[in-house]
C-alpha cells in the first residue's frame, strides 16, 4: 500500500511540509497519492541508523546476506499487479516493459545472492609468514575486501525498477555489506515506496538490523545535497544526467572528507558505419537502427545518438532509408512532461546550430507528451567544431555525421568525450582495415559492440556498464553484473592477526571452503 511516507529504518515518518505527486503522462493528470518529502531531521535519523546498522551488518555472513537479498526479490514478486500498475501509471511505459524490468531486477538480486553465498567475491589474499627469512623476517598478512560504510542512492528516471530502490546499485551494496539509504525519484515516488516496502519486509523476516535501509522521498534537489553532505555517509551511487552527477561528484570531492561518486550518467553511443558494410547492409541496419533509436521513446542511456559514416552514395542511402523507416514507427509517450520539455528544448538548441539538417521528423499529429522522433545530418568539419553537437539528447534522436575520409572519422572519435558504447558496423573482412578508427573508439568508451545495436545491457560477470567521463565519474567500474560491488569495499590487510580472531574468509582451516590466493597460488585448500 502506498502511504507517501518516507521509510526510516523501520519507521514510516511523514514530518516534512513539502508534499508532491507523481504524474501519468499518459492520461496527462496527476496521480492520487500525495508524498512527503523527507525534513532535516528526518534525513539525520535515516543516516544516523543506517550508520548504527553498519556495525552489524558489515560482519553478517554471506549465507545470511544471500537470504536478505532473494527475500527482497520474493516480496517484490508478491507486490505483483499493485507494483505493475503503479509503474505503469508513473512512467506511460508499457506492461510488457515494467514486467521485463522487474524480471531483472529480481535477477539482479538473486545473482548478487549467489556470489555472496558462495563467498570468493572477497578476494582473500594469504601470504603466509616466514620467521626464519633473513634479513628481516617475514609476517603473516591477510587481505580481503570490506564494506565502506553507509551508502546513498539516487536512481534514474528511466529505470525505475532495476536502476532504482532495489535496483543494481542497492543490490550490490547490500551484497557488499553496506546500509542503503536511496534517495527517492520524485517521479516515480510510488514505485519506489513500494520497492521500499518490499526491502523493509524483507529486512524483518531475514534478521535485518533496523536502518539497513532506508527511503526519502524529495520533491527536489535538497534532500540529495545533505545526504551527500553528510559526514557519516561513506559512498554514492547514481545513475541520471551528466548535469547531476557532476554536481554531485563535485559536492562530494568538497566534504572535509571526500567520498568516492559513481555516477552512471549519459551518453550518445557513438556506431561506426563501415563503407563495405555500409553498401552491402545499408537497408538492413537503417530498418534496425530506426527500431533502436525509438526503442522505449529514446529514454535509454544506451540510445544509438551518433552515428557516423564516410560520405558517399552508400551513406545517402542509409539515411534516407533510416529516414523513412523512423517516421513510419509510431511516436511513444514519454515519462514525464519534464522530460518531455528537455527533449523538445535540447532537440531545438541542436537544429538552431549552423550545418544542420533534418532527414526524418515525425510531423503527424502526435499525442500528449509523445516525442516526435527525429533524423539529422551534419559534416564531419561541422560536427568536429562545434561541441554542442556532441551533447547526449535524451530521446527518440539521432544525427548522421558525414565524414570526409577514414582520417576525419579517426579525429572525430577521437575529439568525443566518454561514452559507455561504441558500436562497429563492418562487413568482417574490413574491420582489420580500419585498426586504428577502432582503437581511437576503443579508447572512448566501455563497451565496444561488433554488428549489433548498443540499446540492451546484459546483466552478466563479463558486462562492463560504464566507461571514460563523462559516461561515468570512475571507468575501472562497472554498474551492472556481479563485479559492482566492488565500489562499496576497500581492501583491508590483517598482519599477524591471531587466528581466531581474524574473519571466516581469512582462517587457516578456510571453513567457508572459498577460493582464495595463498602464498600466490589460487586454492581452496586449509593451510
Ligand atoms: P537526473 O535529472 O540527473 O535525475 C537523477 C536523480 O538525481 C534524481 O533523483 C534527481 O533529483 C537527482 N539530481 C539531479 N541533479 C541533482 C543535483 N544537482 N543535486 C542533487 N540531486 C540531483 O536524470 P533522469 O532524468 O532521472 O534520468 C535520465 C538520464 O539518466 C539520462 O541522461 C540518461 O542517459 C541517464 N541514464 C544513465 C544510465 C547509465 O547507466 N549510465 C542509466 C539510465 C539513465 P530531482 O529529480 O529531485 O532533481
Amino acid at each position: 500500500m502506498i502511504t507517501g511516507k518516507n521509510y526510516i529504518g523501520n519507521q514510516l515518518s511523514a514530518k516534512g511540509n513539502k508534499t508532491y505527486k507523481t504524474f501519468n503522462p499518459k492520461l496527462n493528470i496527476e496521480n492520487e497519492h500525495t508524498f512527503f518529502e523527507a525534513s532535516e531531521e528526518e534525513i539525520e535519523k535515516a543516516v544516523i541508523s543506517a550508520s548504527e546498522a553498519y556495525k552489524t551488518f558489515k560482519n553478517i555472513s554471506g549465507s545470511k546476506k544471500a537470504e536478505f537479498l532473494n527475500a527482497i526479490a520474493d516480496e517484490i514478486l508478491a507486490l505483483d499487479d499493485e507494483l505493475i500498475n503503479t509503474y505503469i501509471s508513473e512512467t506511460g511505459l508499457p506492461e510488457g516493459r515494467a514486467k521485463g524490468e522487474r524480471g531483472r531486477t529480481i535477477g539482479q538480486l538473486r545473482t548478487f545472492a549467489d556470489l555472496v553465498a558462495e563467498g570468493s567475491w572477497v578476494e582473500a589474499t594469504i601470504d603466509t609468514a616466514d620467521l626464519d627469512r633473513a634479513p628481516i623476517p617475514k609476517q603473516d598478512i591477510r587481505k580481503m575486501l570490506v564494506p565502506l560504510g553507509p551508502v546513498v542512492v539516487f536512481g534514474a528516471s528511466n529505470f525505475p525498477l532495476a536502476y532504482s530502490t532495489a535496483g543494481g546499485d542497492t543490490a550490490a551494496a547490500f551484497a557488499a555489506g553496506c546500509p542503503v539509504i536511496v534517495k527517492s525519484h520524485p517521479m516515480h515516488a510510488g514505485t519506489g515506496e513500494l520497492i521500499a516496502s518490499a526491502i523493509h519486509k524483507a529486512a524483518q523476516k531475514t534478521g535485518m538490523p533496523d536502518g539497513v535501509f532506508s527511503n526519502l522521498n524529495s520533491a527536489g534537489i535538497d534532500v540529495g545535497i545533505q545526504l551527500v553532505k553528510h559526514p557519516k555517509v561513506k559512498a554514492v551511487g547514481f545513475t541520471g544526467s551528466i548535469r547531476g552527477g557532476r554536481a554531485l561528484f563535485d559536492l562530494a570531492s568538497q566534504r572535509p572528507e571526500p567520498i568516492p561518486v559513481f555516477a552512471e550518467m549519459g551518453s550518445v553511443n557513438p556506431v561506426i558505419l563501415l563503407p563495405q558494410a555500409t553498401k552491402n547492409k545499408g537497408k538492413a541496419l537503417a530498418e534496425t537502427y530506426a527500431k533502436s533509436i525509438t526503442l522505449g521513446a529514446g529514454q535509454f542511456c544506451t540510445n544509438p545518438g551518433l552515428i557516423l559514416g564516410i560520405k558517399g552514395e552508400a551513406l545517402d542511402n542509409f539515411t534516407n532509408i533510416l529516414s523513412d523507416e523512423i517516421v513510419k514507427i509510431e511516436p511513444s509517450c514519454m515519462l514525464h512532461p519534464n522530460i518531455i520539455g528537455n527533449y523538445e528544448r535540447n532537440r531545438s538548441t541542436a537544429l538552431e546550430q549552423g550545418g544542420i539538417s533534418i532527414t526524418a521528423e515525425y510531423d503527424s499529429d502526435v499525442m500528449i507528451n509523445h516525442a516526435r522522433q527525429t533524423v539529422t545530418k551534419v559534416e564531419g568539419k561541422t560536427f568536429l567544431e562545434n561541441t554542442t553537437l556532441h551533447q547526449e539528447i535524451f530521446g527518440p534522436f539521432s544525427m548522421v555525421v558525414q565524414c570526409e575520409n577514414a582520417k576525419e572519422l579517426e579525429t572525430i572519435i577521437s575529439n568525443l568525450e566518454g561514452q559507455l558504447t561504441g558500436t562497429i558496423l563492418a562487413e568482417d573482412e574490413e574491420a582489420s582495415t580500419y585498426n586504428s578508427v577502432i582503437e581511437a573508439l576503443q579508447n572512448r568508451v566501455g563497451r565496444i559492440i561488433f554488428n549489433g545495436v548498443p540499446t540492451g545491457v546484459e546483466v552478466c560477470p563479463a558486462m562492463l556498464h560504464g566507461g571514460p567521463y563523462p559516461a561515468s565519474t570512475d571507468s575501472r567500474f562497472t554498474a551492472v553484473g556481479i563485479h559492482a560491488i566492488k565500489r562499496w569495499v576497500r581492501p583491508f590487510s590483517y598482519q599477524s592477526w591471531p587466528n581466531d580472531l581474524l574473519p571466516d574468509e581469512l582462517k587457516d582451516e578456510n571453513p567457508l571452503g572459498i577460493s582464495r590466493l595463498v602464498d600466490g597460488n589460487h586454492s581452496q585448500r586449509k593451510i
